[in-house]
């Protein structure tokens, strides 16, 4: 899994379909109609979608 906006390939695996790119600190992750979702990772851990 590479990362869409950064192009990182070294992403890790979170779950199945989750994945996480520590160098722009988001999610990515794929719903279940394959559409691409990515979410930014805040300081205190919590997620917020990043609209694309
Ligand atoms: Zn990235």
């Amino acid at each position: 899994m590479k990362c869409p906006i950064c192009n990182n390939k070294d992403t890790g695996r979170l779950s199945k379909s989750r994945y996480f790119c520590s160098n722009c600190f988001i999610e990515i992750f794929y719903s279940r109609k394959k559409e691409l979702h990515l979410l930014k990772i805040s300081e205190d851990g919590s997620t917020f979608p990043i609209s694309n």
